[in-house]
């Protein structure tokens, strides 16, 4: 193998290790597959009991965006690092339960995905602006009486499930990212279209200091495009921006995955099913799956105030979307499954069909089975 081939190989191993991204158990990917669909992930065989790594479309056009469970539950007494709601749960994964009242809390910080409560880990977030925004607003709301907290957490619940503002969000996103796709995609076609080629063709050493004027003037303009979108979309990550900046004017292949750095964070604030809604505006076996946990939660037996308030709240705000924009996805996902006509009854979170006529679901802990009409 030649020198050239050596150095084409490494360029290609640095840029694919930098195509793929991690599905924590908190987490659902959005990312437009090869026919140009919205698809979904929210687990990857390729990891352990707290997520796993998915490798994303290597193609420098393609798209992707995280969208996450809330962690914890919040209510107007205390917060716990327990929450009902996650389609995606099972009755094996059985998470631990701390509950904190807020005269408990002195401070609480965010450490990357982490967050802290009184310099003690909490809960694991599964993204840093997440952490970051929980902290900000339980430090506020341990500043508050218990109506304004209320009130607050209120206004919360909705802002995650503005349709509105998710779509100008979404919108806002996209204008700051197109110019640093398109130079994205001028960086990788010079990487490893073009510079190949011209290579077996001329000579490497002929081009090569052409080829690296290119490769270094498109690499800084990705770069003050990505700092200037990433300001934009988020302004208080500055730690983020700077580092980030930094690797791609050091390393070129890692300034083709910028959009995908813009992207994957944009809309951690709102919720998974309206992230769904604003992406496809489509139904499907995401949104569907999502309601049926929604009006089935498991019952792991961590149910106390501030889990059942934090529930019921969610519940309410979902619902209200669900009403105004979804409501023919909640008939669908109440109806039964295709009936085998051999089982009794079916779970009304999971669909799975048993023999016997009543009882509970094996994989749903405490969801009761509905009965079957006679046929
Ligand atoms: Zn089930």
């Amino acid at each position: 193998m030649s020198e050239t081939q050596i150095l084409f190989g490494i360029l290609v191993l640095i840029y694919l290790s930098d195509c793929v991204t991690w599905i924590g158990n908190s987490s659902v990917l959005f990312y437009v597959d090869l026919v140009s669909h919205w698809a979904h992930r929210s687990s990857s065989p390729l990891g352990n009991q707290k997520g796993g790594i998915f490798p994303l479309n290597p193609l420098p056009w393609s798209q992707a965006v995280m969208a996450y469970w809330t962690p914890i539950s919040l209510s107007p007494v205390g917060i716990s690092s327990f929450t009902e709601q996650n389609p995606d749960r099972s009755s094996s994964s059985n998470p631990t339960c701390l509950t904190l009242h807020y005269s408990d809390i002195a401070k609480t910080s965010s450490d990357g995905k982490k967050l802290r409560v009184n310099g003690q880990h909490f809960a694991n977030c599964d993204s840093a602006t997440r952490a970051t925004s929980l902290a900000d607003l339980i430090n506020r709301l341990g500043s508050m009486q218990e109506e304004d907290r209320t009130r607050e957490l209120r206004r919360y619940y909705r802002s995650t499930l503005d349709s509105s503002a998710a779509a100008e969000r979404f919108d806002l996103v996209q204008r700051c990212v197109d110019p640093v796709r398109f130079y994205a995609f001028v960086l990788f076609f010079m990487l490893f279209v073009a510079a190949p080629a011209l290579s077996a063709a001329i000579g490497f050493v002929t081009i090569l200091l052409p080829t690296i004027a290119i490769i270094v003037g498109v690499t800084v303009v990705i770069s003050i495009s990505f700092f200037r979108a990433h300001k934009e979309l988020y302004p208080a990550n500055s730690t983020e921006r700077f580092s980030n900046t930094l690797k791609m004017l050091l390393c070129p292949p890692v300034a083709i995955r910028a959009p995908d750095l813009l992207t994957l964070e944009s809309m951690a604030h709102f919720h998974p099913l309206l992230v769904s809604f604003v992406l496809s505006r489509k139904s499907g076996t995401f949104m569907e799956a999502v309601i049926r946990d929604l009006l089935n939660p498991l019952k792991l037996g961590h149910e106390n105030l501030v889990t059942e308030w934090h529930l019921s709240e969610n519940r309410t705000a979902i619902e209200e979307f669900l009403t105004r924009h979804l409501p023919e996805e909640v008939q669908r996902a109440s109806m039964p499954p295709s009936w085998d006509r051999i089982s009794k009854s079916y779970c009304p979170r999971c669909l799975t069909q048993f023999s016997h006529p009543s009882g509970h679901c094996s994989d749903c802990r405490g969801v009761a089975l509905i009965s079957t009409p006679p046929s």
